[in-house]
């Protein structure tokens, strides 16, 4: 039988083992390899994301798919793969599409589920459930365990997929040499939008206001040409403003999790450039200086799941050592204790594969 970490209430999971789900015509089954565990993660067990529980948490899996509904091609049993998270009536291949997916926004489903976070159960298990159609096929040369980087690889490249890093000589972008991004927040997210931006061309300064953060993150961060310290603000404007022509970042992303980032991003943004909001603080922005944003004409961009074709070809080039930020491995009967590590760690996985 199946078995999976089910959260039963904030703090507390039980390992259980359950008869497997039936599968929908269009589904398919997936033997789960490795989960890796993410700040989402952390903030649903924590209780911070309130979700209905019980729940399986987990949305960032490598797998092996071991059955299909009737209606998905039966080629696909025994291939490796990786699946987009969000349930949408495309995915499902619904009849009657909501208007979000009519129009070709398909991750914005008006009745999409989300695995292993809003009414889908996802990935801390033996075995997980997904509409085939979101399946995307595992290239030899991606590992299981580097194949967990794909949901949060897409993520970081959809920061830069809603807003181009810009082409040399254009809207301000620097004439001689790469844009320049600052990455505020130098956890498991704000890394690895580190390394795609370097991936990308672009020149990176992580900038963090905790020195426990910037302490641990300095291993994991070859892909920044420094990390600056905002222990005190006015010198980390200062620095970036002195490594930028005095100008600002063509590209500030704000991954602090903290509704403060917002404020000091702010003041890092060069006139005409980008604040792209990645981290999810859920409380209001505080003292954000709106005027000098009009003044400047700085352009604010959400952004969240992106596209995991370009996830997995970005791993597959080998353009971030992976390796470097994957901590502990943990048995999926430890699902408690992986997630408390991953408090302290920049990747908790979780081997899932009995
Ligand atoms: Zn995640
Ligand atoms: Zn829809």
């Amino acid at each position: 039988m199946p078995t999976h970490a089910v959260l039963t209430s904030p703090r507390r999971i039980e390992i259980q083992d359950r008869p497997p789900r039936p599968l929908g015509p269009r589904e398919a089954r997936i033997a789960v390899a490795f989960a890796g565990v993410c700040g989402t993660d952390l903030a649903i067990y924590k209780g911070d994301y309130a979700v209905p529980l019980p729940l399986v948490p987990g949305h960032e899996f490598s797998g092996r798919i071991v059955e299909v509904g009737a209606e998905t091609a039966p080629e696909w049993v025994g291939c490796r793969v990786v699946a987009e998270i969000n349930n949408t009536c495309l995915a499902r291949g619904e009849a009657d599409p909501c208007e979000a997916c009519r129009r070709r926004i398909p991750r914005h489903c008006q009745r999409r589920t989300v695995l292993g976070i809003v009414a889908c159960d996802g990935a801390f298990a033996t075995e997980v459930v997904v509409p085939a159609a979101n399946a995307h096929l595992l290239p030899q040369g991606v590992s299981d365990r580097e194949a967990v980087f794909v949901e949060p690889v897409a993520a970081a490249l959809q920061t830069f997929e809603m807003g181009p890093l810009g082409r040399r000589g254009a809207e301000g972008f620097p004439l001689n040499g790469p844009p320049w991004v600052v990455v505020l927040g130098v956890g498991r997210l704000g890394l690895l939008v580190a390394a795609v931006a370097k991936g990308l061309g672009a020149r990176v300064l992580g900038v963090s206001r905790s020195p426990d953060k910037l302490e641990r993150a300095a291993p994991y961060a070859p892909y920044c040409e420094a990390l600056v310290s905002a222990a005190n603000e006015d010198h980390a404007v200062a620095e970036i403003r002195r490594r930028t022509g005095g100008l600002g970042a063509d590209y500030v992303v704000e991954s602090t999790a903290s509704p403060r980032g917002l404020a000091l991003a702010a003041r890092l943004v060069r006139p005409r450039g980008t604040i792209a909001l990645k981290s999810t603080p859920g409380l209001p922005a505080c003292k954000t200086d709106l005027t000098q944003l009009v003044v400047d004409e700085i352009r604010l961009q959400g952004s969240r799941c992106g596209p995991f074709p370009e996830a997995i070809r970005f791993i597959r080039a080998r353009k971030i050592d992976l390796a470097s930020l994957i901590g502990s491995i943990h048995p999926l009967a430890e699902t408690a204790a992986a997630l408390e590590a991953a408090a302290r760690e920049p990747k908790v996985l979780i081997q899932c594969a009995s």
